[in-house]
């Protein structure tokens, strides 16, 4: 049965393959599917993102048709290119999408729907996003609130794991999860029980902040966050230009101390944190020890926690 991380990893690898092509061809043995397609053809839409939610993968395309497949039991995504041999018979098919030499079969998937934004908006059983950052109605306001809710809601949750779940807020990526909470001097470990109202305008604030600057920026992985010194704001180097992501080892930025990396999460997502402008501060349930980064060399196939 795949778990989160496997469903995770699945939406991103199709997302690679597929995001930003546009659909040649698409086959499917489910009758339901087999008509919107003949309504509304997928052939001809551009495939706009690949998602993980919960235990479900959403494929988005162009002209607003999502669809929605349901990964528990042996439902599963792969991904072949045209003419290489399935891993899987035929008979366990359920959809296929075509994007010239690419193609991605989801096999034996138990819910396989299209939707429309408004109809997965109304549908109970796929997990909701949280506030869009960058919606333009989306203020700091909005954020702390859907932080705050969360820490009600999840008090045991990891700030970490709580700033990249699209079901609190949605748009921010694991670079910033670990540059927001250093921003707000949180150790990205803590509980949200133990966070304060500040610490959570503050995350809220430099969300918003981050995420508009990486649009004005405009190539989309460009990362104007680090702006406290002026030999490296202007660094070609986006690495150079963030306080602690990808900087395992390296002194931090602000007191000198070493960054530690961990990975976080169901998913195993690298975090960066600095442990002096970062403390530690256990909940009742967790280690009064603060948790260590380990600088394990992953090579290879391990390499799954690497962004
Ligand atoms: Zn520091």
């Amino acid at each position: 049965m795949p778990e989160g991380d496997t469903i995770y990893r699945t939406a991103r690898a199709l997302n690679k393959a597929l995001a930003g092509k546009v659909v040649t061809a698409f086959d499917t043995g489910l009758a339901k599917l087999a008509s919107i397609n003949d309504d509304t053809p997928v052939p001809g839409r551009t495939v706009l993102s690949v998602e993980a939610r919960g235990k479900w993968c959403l494929i988005h395309f162009s002209g607003d048709l999502i669809l929605v497949t349901h990964m528990l039991m042996s439902g599963t995504w792969h991904i072949y290119r045209i003419g290489e041999k399935w891993w899987m018979p035929k008979s366990r098919m359920r959809a296929v999408i075509t994007c010239g030499d690419m193609q991605a079969v989801a096999f034996n998937v138990p819910i396989a729907e299209f939707h429309t934004a408004r109809s997965l908006e109304r549908c109970g059983q796929v997990p909701k996003l949280g506030p869009d950052i960058l919606a333009e109605n989306f203020t700091a306001q909005t954020g702390v609130e859907a932080l705050r809710g969360h820490r009600l809601a999840h008090p045991e949750a990891e700030v970490g794991v709580t700033l990249l779940n699209q079901r609190v807020m949605a748009g921010l990526g694991n670079v910033y999860k670990s540059e927001v909470a250093f921003a707000a001097g949180v150790n990205p470990f803590r509980a949200m029980s133990t966070t304060t109202e500040r610490e959570l305008e503050i995350m809220a604030d430099t969300s918003l902040k981050y995420m508009k600057a990486n649009v004005l920026d405009g190539s989309g992985d460009g990362i104007v966050t680090y702006s406290g010194n002026r030999r490296t704001t202007h660094s070609m180097n986006a690495g150079d230009r963030l306080w602690v992501y990808g900087r395992q080892g390296q002194e931090c930025r602000r007191c000198g101390a070493l960054v530690q990396r961990r990975l976080q999460g169901e998913a195993a997502r690298p975090t960066y944190w600095c442990p002096e402008c970062q403390p530690w501060i256990p909940s009742p349930g967790q280690s009064p020890e603060p948790p260590v980064g380990r600088q394990v060399k992953l090579i290879g196939s391990r390499r799954r926690g690497s962004c």
